[in-house]
């Protein structure tokens, strides 16, 4: 029985980042950076050497004596509309309209808003009744991000954000980790095909559809596979077709130690390494981990509870990192226990919780491994160490899996 921070790391240490591509902006969201992105550029950008608000540019000079009592009046000498720039200078004594997003022209230091002045009859002058300070409203080529500097860090994840700061910089392509393909196959003689008939042994598969859309999250592109006997040969036959289409292989069910167990030997016939592990955790039976060649082999319990949480615990944190992810770990979100939790087994639990808007943490209901209503309720997990219970009031950290 090995610790699920040792299965994590002998894991990782077999897994390196796929090649990365040159990917469009706009087809990025959600890849993780190859390689740091520098700015191009000053950032925020003009065509001149400033950018600011609305309202009126002025030689701050002018405005020195204004108060409410003593209003000064400056004669108003023209407009910049945004994205234009104002042919010569703002002369003493005088100011000009100005558009957000416009350049701040020559001479002019500060921009007094809009809603501070008043225009004088006949529309001819403005009055200003207070002083303004140099770069009063106005924003500054290069004050957010300098030319060269660091614009996302590799590894970080291209989140709408991210893509929105990027694209502010007039790049356009960015260079990311690949997304993994990842082949499901799913084993058992009593597995039938949703809408199909059930005979009496036999029951529903549902593994690949949980399984893929936990690998969709994580970033994969999963490929699925037909249903698999539990058969020597055929399961040969079947991982040797996902490994040539595909990086990764989860397979569920059949890892464990019975005559018709067949993933292990599968796999080490076809020329696989392979390390098996009984993992301390709950839920969460054996668990198989191998390679072949370059591409990976995770073998899941078939309970569906437990190959889900094998996956999202010991799969995810390998996919992200495939994909030249830096943060591995799901993010918790913080949450107040409100009622007591209990973990009266001898193992480590993921204990299937509710955390809902206000931070208020409960148990999904009953944490058998073969309740899927719960997990079906459980927005996510919380680590309990064993023989454990903790009182309502209790601040808890989930890992969040949706
Ligand atoms: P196994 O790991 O193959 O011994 O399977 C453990 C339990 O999970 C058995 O009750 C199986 O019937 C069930 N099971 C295995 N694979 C699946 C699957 N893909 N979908 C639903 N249940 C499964
Ligand atoms: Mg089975």
């Amino acid at each position: 029985m090995i610790s699920l921070e040792e299965a994590q790391e002998r894991i990782l240490a077999a897994v390196q980042p796929l090649p990365a591509e040159e990917i469009p902006l706009n087809a990025a969201l959600g890849l993780y950076l190859a390689a740091p992105v520098i700015s191009p550029v000053d950032f925020l950008l003009s065509n001149g050497k400033i950018y600011l608000l609305d309202g009126y540019a002025v030689r701050t000079a002018d405005l020195t004596a204004a108060t409410a009592e003593n209003p000064v009046t400056l004669r108003l000498d023209g407009a910049i509309p945004a994205g234009s720039v104002f042919r010569g200078s703002v002369e003493a004594g005088a100011c000009v309209r100005i558009f957000t997003g416009a350049t701040l022209p020559e001479g002019a230091a500060a921009v007094v808003m809009q809603e501070d002045v008043k225009r004088t009859e006949g529309q001819a002058g403005v009055v200003f009744s207070e002083k303004i300070k140099p770069w009063e409203n106005v924003r500054l080529r290069g004050e957010d991000i300098k030319e060269k500097e660091m614009l996302a860090g590799a590894g970080e994840e291209l989140t709408a954000q991210r893509l929105t700061l990027l694209a502010g910089a007039g790049i356009t392509m960015a260079r990311a980790g690949a997304r993994p393909r990842l082949g499901l196959l799913a084993t058992g003689d009593e597995l039938r095909e949703a809408g199909s008939a059930l005979t009496p042994g036999t029951i529903y598969e549902s593994n690949r559809t949980g399984l893929s859309a936990l690998a969709r999250q994580a970033g994969a592109v999963p490929v699925l596979y037909p249903l698999l006997a539990d058969d020597l040969v055929l399961t040969k036959q079947a991982l040797k077709k996902a490994f040539q289409e595909c990086d990764v292989v989860v397979t569920s069910g059949g890892v464990s130690v019975g005559e018709t167990d067949f993933v292990k030997p599968a796999f080490e016939e076809m020329g696989g390494r392979l390390d098996f592990w009984t993992v301390a955790i709950r839920p969460g039976r054996p668990f198989a981990f191998g390679r072949h060649g370059e591409n990976l082999l995770f073998g899941l319990p078939g309970n569906p509870v437990s190959a889900l949480v094998s996956f999202f615990l010991l799969v995810r944190p390998a996919l992200l990192r495939l994909q030249g992810a830096c943060e591995l770990r799901p993010s918790p979100s913080w949450g107040t226990l409100a009622e007591p939790l209990a973990n009266r087994g001898e193992r480590r639990h993921f204990v299937r919780v509710t955390v809902d808007a206000d931070g208020r943490v409960k148990s999904a209901g009953s944490q058998a491994s073969h309740i899927l209503s719960s997990m079906a309720r459980a927005n996510g997990l919380v680590d309990m160490p064993p023989a454990t219970t903790w009182p309502a009031g209790k601040p808890v950290a989930v890992l969040r899996w949706n």
